[in-house]
């Protein structure tokens, strides 16, 4: 674009955002930048001046997911039309540069650093954004809009990862952990709720570490305090944390949860794997018994508390009987909520350097495995809900029919679990509403309105 170019009101961009819900953090912040930069949002690609694409690079599948995005928006273009494609967020940030020369469709690449800058690169005056030191804007406030529902808004509280697990990237793309000063945090959460939020997601690569990494603080209380500031704010209904590291997770603080009014007891503890061989392995610190006594504590804490999990089958020096042992935790642990990865080999991780590699066959028939008996797991946990009162936090019209509504129960988070099909009423977005559970599969509910009055 030069300075012949329309103005930037009458450029219209389209936004993709992959990758994990701290990526739609970033993502709804680049929707606000570029709206405040006078451009306008469009769903259609082919009516797009400006084309961003909030990337992916945690893993091979992700990274391909990213890389088949930007050129299937490449395509797009025709004749004389060539809408600007760039690429923002961890692919521009593990290969740099040399993403240009790999994917010549891409005009400008911006790393996570340059988050606050993307509306340069989308308004053709910067090819390259690929700073060494973060923003130090992270730290206020982000201006941001809500890309999908506004009622249900995701929180970033700090950015990056301290940790060392041997099968992730992540801390060498994005670097040691920086939490976000609470100030900030309240006040980003005050206008969300301002718009209408009614659900708050904290998300981080570890929200049990929040605030950890500052000055003389330590893993539990700085989260217990934020949350107890952001519990009192009005309008706020519910609040939800994601990716909780299991060795944060002391009595202390589970009983400091217990007392925060409104957060929902729902624990996403991402455990990996459950052995001790396994948990050296993969450097994660946690042993079978430190697994089995958090549990516990939860339990004992949280009459029904809700516990997702994922793990990881596949990692270097996985033997038979560490899955086995995996795959009776999964039958036997009453966790509510499971996720299931194969170990990606990411160049850059300790795992890629370890010997006793799994055969990609072994790992997909333990992925198989594990994935029915999760299933079949999770399954009976929802069907013990069948008859059950609950309250649900309706998102809207169900993608099927606008005569239909979907919600969520607090055992519900967002784009991660299943959700609460409503019938019976057609109650608005954003509306907590009671509902008897009528039917249940392994991640969906349906429940019918019109039982009890109102929560
Ligand atoms: S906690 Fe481990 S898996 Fe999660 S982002 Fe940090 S290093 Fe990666």
């Amino acid at each position: 674009m030069t300075h012949d170019s329309p103005r930037p009101m009458f450029l219209r961009f389209h936004l993709v955002a992959l990758g994990c819900p701290k990526a739609r953090v970033e993502a709804e912040a680049t929707l606000a930048a570029l709206t405040a930069r006078g451009l306008r949002p469009t769903d259609d690609p082919r009516r797009a001046d400006v084309l961003v694409v909030h990337t992916c690079s945690f893993v091979e599948d992700a990274r391909k997911e990213s890389v088949d995005t930007l050129l299937e928006l490449a395509a797009t273009r025709t004749g004389r039309r060539r809408p600007r494609l760039v690429a923002v967020g961890c692919l521009p940030q593990r290969y740099g540069e040399d993403l240009l020369r790999m994917l010549p469709e891409v005009d400008a690449v911006v790393g996570r650093n340059d988050l606050a800058r993307v509306a340069d690169a989308a308004l053709g005056r910067k090819r390259v954004m690929l700073s060494g030191t973060p923003d130090t804007r992270e730290l206020e406030p982000l201006a941001s809009r809500p890309s999908q529902l506004g009622h249900v808004r995701c929180l970033k509280v700090s950015e990056r990862c301290s940790r060392r697990c041997a099968f992730c990237a992540i801390p060498a793309i994005r670097g040691p952990a920086r939490s976000r000063p609470p100030a900030t945090l309240v006040e980003e959460a005050r206008r969300m709720v301002g718009d209408g939020a009614v659900e708050l997601v904290l998300v981080a690569q570890d929200v049990s570490r929040y605030g950890a990494d500052r000055l003389g603080d330590r893993t539990g209380p700085p989260l217990l305090r934020l949350l107890g500031r952001l519990s009192r704010l009005p309008g706020l209904r519910r609040l939800r944390l994601l990716y909780l590291y299991p060795d944060a997770l002391d009595r202390e603080f589970v009983r400091g949860l217990r007392e925060i009014p409104k957060l929902a007891p729902y624990f996403d503890i991402p455990l990996q794997h459950v052995t001790d061989a396994m948990s050296r392995r993969m450097r994660r610190g946690t042993r079978r018994r430190d697994i089995d006594a958090l549990l516990g504590r939860i339990r004992e804490e949280f009459p029904e508390p809700t516990i997702r999990s994922t793990f990881i089958v596949g990692h270097p020096g996985e033997t038979a009987a560490d899955f086995s042992e995996l795959l009776r935790f999964v039958h036997t642990a009453g966790i509510d909520r499971i996720g299931l990865f194969r170990c990606s080999d990411e160049e850059g991780t300790a795992a890629f350097e370890q010997g006793d590699k799994v055969p990609r066959g072994i790992a997909w028939r333990r992925f198989r495995t594990l994935r029915a008996a999760a299933r079949t797991a999770m399954r009976e946990k929802q069907r013990a809900l069948r008859g059950r009162v609950v309250e649900v936090l309706v998102d809207g019209p169900a993608p099927e029919s606008e005569w239909l509504r979907i919600g969520r129960t607090a055992a519900q988070a967002p784009e991660i679990d299943g959700v609460t099909c409503l019938t019976g009423g057609l109650p608005p977005a954003g509306k907590l509403v009671a509902a008897r559970i009528t039917r249940t599969s392994e991640s969906d509910l349906v429940g019918e309105l019109g039982i009890e009055p109102a929560i």
